[in-house]
């Protein structure tokens, strides 16, 4: 038996003001499968910041109730598919299986770009139910799979740098390929752990905890993807709301996350999705590295400095960004890995080591698994044991030598720059593909040191780019 509910109606530019329009409709007792379809007026046909039109994303909420931060959420596809399914046992991507609980559900558009005054949608929600099936069959949607935290790599005692990646997407967002696919290829360019964030939604969780038996380390990420910046969250146990429709919004989701042991990393905040809200707080990392170095990292770079300048401690990552691995059509030149953030990190490499890793800043980032390798480490008491890691705090007395020593395996020829709140304070010219090298800086005041490996890629026309760049050691009489 067959049940059609259609949603009839116009959203205007008001509600792109607001973002997000609620459709509530009655999930009849006995549902066995929900299937949703969209229509609305002028969509956009290419990117929707050049051409012209209207774009309205799509999710749904269940019986749970759809207020902010506590929403019983059941999946999100934004603009990237024209309707969903769901059942108990499957749903389409982006979406969350388990039992159609009866009563009131609510699909939630966000008002991603409304060009027109009047823009006319329909909605057609068939559910077919089972009239054998109990009534009010109900429960909890079954929580999706989590990742088992798994000690995936071998410690040699000491610790060593991982290779990883924190920022990719699957099928489950606007990716191309099956979470099964992308974790092959994780596996066969050598990364150590990776992050799958896609946008709004965990139901890619469940995929990760069945593929989480080896290397890579599979890490639970979302990418809260709002119409006023994008942002990480890695670490979490449910999923994240992403509703931050304004500043103070935001801040919550940043607490939020604080409270659930989870990090939250600002994304590409320059370009191509600017970070809207610079009075928000307490997030732990930005992600000044995304995709291929170009034009729209040096900004962040900048952004980033400036926090560390201020005297803030803030942790740079990485992120591919990845849509598409083959076999699927190569839609943007990188992978997984390009770039990658390597994290140090002692004793079994498990979910918990690898964000604690990120959280205290023990990161550089290469543009590939392959490198340029740069491992930087400070002594600053002269006892000759290089103590402190990129994102460690040395105490140090006013006036102190503090010697660096750094291990740089890459290609020759590379500018090995070192920066601190003064400006540049050492360079070197990397003079073959293995250079060790120790400097002395004398510590004034809060200060800290990172490096900026740069060079041409291509004709020197073109400008440099990064090759790969650490975390900052701070000092400071801490
Ligand atoms: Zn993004
Ligand atoms: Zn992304």
């Amino acid at each position: 038996m067959r049940h059609k509910i259609r949603l009839e109606g116009f959203v205007t530019p008001q509600d792109a003001e607001t973002q997000y329009v609620y459709l509530p409709f009655e999930m009849p007792a006995g549902a066995r499968r929900v299937e949703v379809s969209y229509f609305y007026e002028n969509q956009v046909t290419g990117a929707q910041e050049t051409h012209p039109g209207n774009n309205i994303d799509i999710g749904v909420f269940d019986v749970r109730g759809a207020q902010f931060l506590r929403g019983g959420f059941r999946g999100w596809s934004g603009g990237a598919r024209n309707g969903f399914f769901i059942e108990r046992e499957t749903a389409t991507p982006g979406y969350l299986r388990g039992p159609l609980q009866p009563g009131e559900w609510n699909i939630i558009f966000g008002c991603s770009k409304i060009s027109d005054p009047v823009v006319r949608y329909r909605v057609n929600v068939d559910v077919d139910i089972d009239p054998l099936a109990a009534d009010g069959a109900a429960g909890e949607p079954r929580a999706p799979g989590m990742p088992r935290i798994a000690a995936a790599g071998a410690s040699n005692g000491g610790g060593r740098w991982y290779r990883g990646d924190l920022h990719a997407h699957s099928e489950h967002s606007d990716g191309a390929n099956t979470v099964d696919e992308i974790v092959a290829y994780t596996r066969q360019v050598g990364l150590d752990y990776f992050a799958l964030t896609d946008h709004n939604t965990i139901s890619h969780w469940d995929d990760l905890a069945r593929l989480n038996d080896g290397a890579p380390l599979l890490i639970a990420g979302e990418e809260i993807t709002m119409y006023g910046g994008h942002a990480n969250v890695w670490g979490l146990e449910d999923w994240i709301d992403f509703r931050g429709s304004d500043s103070e919004k935001v801040q919550q989701l940043v607490t939020d996350a604080q409270r659930r042991g989870s990090l939250f990393s600002i994304n590409h905040p320059d370009s191509p999705i600017p970070w809207l809200h610079p009075a928000v707080r307490g997030y732990e990392a930005i992600e000044v590295w995304n995709a291929p170095w170009r034009w729209f990292n040096e900004p962040a770079l900048l952004r980033w400095t400036a926090h560390l300048d201020s005297g803030e401690r803030m942790v740079a990552v990485g992120g591919s960004d990845s849509h598409c691995v083959p076999p699927a059509k190569m839609t943007q030149p990188n992978g997984p890995g390009e770039p990658c953030t390597w994290v140090y990190v002692e004793g079994p490499l498990t979910q918990r080591a690898v964000l604690d890793a990120v959280a205290s800043g023990h990161v550089f980032i290469s543009e590939e698994p392959t490198g340029p390798y740069i491992d930087m480490r400070a002594d600053a008491d002269g006892d000759g044991v290089f103590e402190a890691l990129p994102g460690d705090a040395l105490a140090v007395a006013p006036d102190a030598l503090v010697r660096y020593r750094i291990k740089y395996r890459g290609p020759d020829g590379k500018h090995l720059r070192f920066f601190g709140k003064r400006g540049l304070v050492h360079e070197v010219t990397a003079p073959a593909e293995e250079h060790d090298f120790e400097f002395e800086l004398r510590a004034e005041g809060d200060d800290y040191v990172r490096c900026e490996v740069r060079g041409f890629r291509g004709s020197p026309e073109r400008g440099d780019v990064v090759h790969a760049l650490t975390n900052p050691i701070y000092w400071g009489a801490w």
